[in-house]
């Protein structure tokens, strides 16, 4: 039974009915054709799920600290009709919306905006190519001009509120940061001079829009960038925005810049509530909490221990919008959960693409991919229960045709059971129970450890099938990778192959990395036993540390130039600074020479070289299973998706892409 969730909340002059925030999120549907109204849909859905508040992306208050024109903007009086679909929609819906008053300073793309950046130093982020020009002081005043004059039109196009973006390194940020901040005026130096900017800007939205309008204001509880504001400062900070007149602090962690992992799976759930937590304790307004918390029950617990005021999911609200009235009717298996992947949110703006989301590909084709029940109701098979299999079954389902799952193992999830294992990818186990839960309330019928066959198929007198029956991992031709000691990586994740202590992996990919996670991660104890053990001072903790020191030694061979390729932007380099640290060796451009019961011989820069290894696991790509769609093929309609389509590196996002695009067209 949760109750602290559903408390209704003052934000302001504004109540909220619950303490759940769909936290702003950039997901860059104006693109699209009818963006804008795809984007009022995309709300209006959210505020349909019984969202608390929904924060908008960030909308600009002048266009070199935005994204461009076409994007949703307030610089500009026209800027106003726009906005107000979203508005009107949400509202119909019975929700409520603020929208957040957004620079990004030094962070704009000279390419989106064809001006060039500005921020309070001629200092380059490291993410940018484009180096941004000084401010000038009658420049600052107009830039603070900007965000009143947004606030009010966001106040003129109906939105309940405004948030002002004061984190993640955005411009209000570059000005509170010594990092970014060099100036010498009044508008840096000391901490003070440093957080005026953000103050005034405060201030300056409080007067223009009346002492009645709710403001929330994003600051940066943890910069995660060294010799930044420090903790005392950013506790200062949040005592004089609250004198400046806002109604409500929510709190960022993280510059866009940062080398810490924030949002990313690896992150522990809850990890940076503390800092909420912090600001609390010297503030009388609402705190917001945000960061890797994707389930209501979290939610509760972190607002029963008086963390916060009120929390905040962004991607969660991407992977289900009704999040939050399922968890109010008590349907927590129901909720597809946020597995913090960050493959179809971040990585796809980041390349420049609209946001989807691995889980649920629904979002960006809202208004083309509405569920519609099945004209003519059929008996579909569906082969393979990976990814690509259970979304296709599940929205075959949902659409009243008649499904059964033939599955040749004997649990589903296909290769979700591989990620699951590895160390920070648990919550594919939440994708798994989803699933579980989906297909057991709409009655598909499951069919596990059976081999489908194409007669068997026809003789029961299926209408269609759907081939999702995944990959065979390939054997590269190397002399010697016949050898007893060389497993294939579908062995080692399905325990049927002993590792030992020397590995070697062939390949460096996707699936290479998982699997050198997994192995460095075998424990000899577990982390609950190293607590117990500590505890009762059965053992001290060096002697534990030791315990759980893997002797395992992993390196990784490539032939390519690159390690971890397949893997998102936003990922990528964490999973990498991980694996190093760890102390995996990882080899690239070589070539095999052979594998030996020794170890793998191979050439680099010229020279052969050999790694001693007693196990050796081929992880070197897969091909296509598709010998059963060719069996049916001319005999029934039959299609053919996920890995059985194209094998490539574990791509769970593809495979239910095509899962439910095949759901629908049946
Ligand atoms: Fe969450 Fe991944 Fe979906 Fe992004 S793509 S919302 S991180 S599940």
């Amino acid at each position: 039974e949760l109750s602290k969730v559903w408390e209704p909340i003052q934000i302001g002059s504004m109540t909220l009915p619950n303490r759940i925030m769909m936290g702003s999120m950039h997901v860059g549907f104006e693109k699209l054709q009818n963006g804008v109204a795809r984007l009022a849909t995309f709300y209006a859905e959210r505020a349909k799920g019984e969202a608390g508040l929904i924060v908008t992306g960030g909308a600009a208050v002048h266009p070199k600290g935005g994204m461009g024109d076409e994007y949703c903007n307030v610089y500009h009086d026209e800027d106003i009709e726009k906005l107000r679909l979203i508005t009107k929609e949400v509202h119909q819906a019975n929700g409520r919306i603020a929208l957040q008053l957004f620079h990004a300073g030094r962070y704009a793309y000279k390419e989106a905006t064809g001006l060039d950046p500005v921020a309070p130093s001629p200092l380059q982020a490291p993410i940018n190519r484009w180096k941004p020009r000084e401010l000038r002081a009658e420049e600052i005043e107009a830039t603070i001009q900007c965000f009143a004059d947004g606030a009010v039109r966001a106040k003129k196009a109906g939105f309940d509120a405004v948030e002002i973006m004061g984190s993640e390194g955005y411009l209000i940020n570059q000005f509170l940061s010594p990092v970014t901040n060099k100036r010498e005026d009044e508008w840096g130096g000391d901490f003070l001079r440093r957080a005026r900017f953000g103050i005034e800007v405060a201030k300056r939205v409080r007067q223009a829009v009346g002492p009645e309008y709710p403001i929330i204001y994003r600051m940066s509880g943890l910069d995660l960038m060294p010799d930044s504001t420090t903790m005392e400062e950013t506790l200062q900070f949040a005592k004089m925005v609250e004198e400046a007149g806002v109604d409500a602090l929510n709190i960022g962690i993280g510059w866009h810049e940062s080398q810490v992992p924030t949002i990313g799976m690896m992150v522990p759930r809850g990890a940076y509530v503390w800092v909420a937590q912090q600001v609390k304790q010297v503030v009388n307004i609402p705190v917001i909490a945000s960061n890797r918390i994707n389930d209501v029950r979290q939610a509760e617990k972190i607002l029963y221990e008086e963390c916060c005021d009120m929390v905040s999911m962004a991607r969660p609200f991407l992977a289900d919008p009704y999040i939050v009235q399922k968890s109010q009717e008590g349907r927590f298996d129901e909720v597809n959960t946020c597995i913090a992947c960050n493959q179809a949110c971040l990585d796809h703006i980041f390349d420049g693409k609209v946001a989807s989301c691995l889980v649920n590909p629904l979002v960006g084709r809202e208004a083309e991919w509405q569920l519609v029940p099945a004209e003519n109701r059929k008996k579909v098979a569906v082969i393979g229960a990976g990814p690509a299999g259970l979304e296709a079954a599940r929205v075959l389902a949902e659409r009243g045709h008649q499904v059964v799952i033939v599955e040749a193992k004997k649990q589903i999830g296909g290769q979700l059971n591989y990620a699951r294992q590895v160390p920070g990818k648990e919550e594919f186990n939440e994708t798994l129970r989803y699933y579980r839960t989906e297909l057991t309330r709409l009655g598909v019928e499951i069919r596990l450890g059976t081999l489908a066959e194409a007669e068997a198929l026809i003789e029961e007198g299926f209408a269609e099938v759907v081939v999702a029956t995944g990959v065979i991992p390939r054997r590269p031709e190397i002399p010697g990778v016949e050898l007893g000691h060389v497993k294939g990586y579908d062995a080692v994740f399905e325990k049927r192959a002993k590792v030992g202590r020397q590995v070697v992996i062939v390949g460096a990919g996707g699936i290479a990395c998982d699997l050198s996670h997994l192995l460095m991660h075998d424990e000899t104890i577990s982390a609950k036993a190293a607590e117990y053990l500590q505890e009762y001072r059965i053992l001290d903790g060096r002697a534990v540390q030791q315990l759980q020191q893997t002797k395992r030694k992993i390196s990784m061979l490539r032939r390519g130039k690159h390690v971890g390729s397949g893997l998102g932007k936003t990922t990528r380099w964490a999973v990498l600074a991980n694996l190093k640290r760890r102390g995996v060796e990882m080899l690239t451009q070589i070539e095999y020479s052979r594998i030996a019961e020794e170890g793998v011989f191979f050439i680099q820069n010229g020279e052969e070289r050999m790694i001693p290894a007693d196990t050796v696991i081929v992880a070197a790509g897969a091909t296509s299973n598709n010998s059963l769609y060719h069996a049916l093929l001319d005999r029934l309609p039959v299609h053919l998706i996920g890995g059985a389509k194209e094998a490539g590196e574990l791509d769970a996002k593809r495979a239910i892409l095509e899962g439910g695009t095949v759901g629908r067209a049946i």
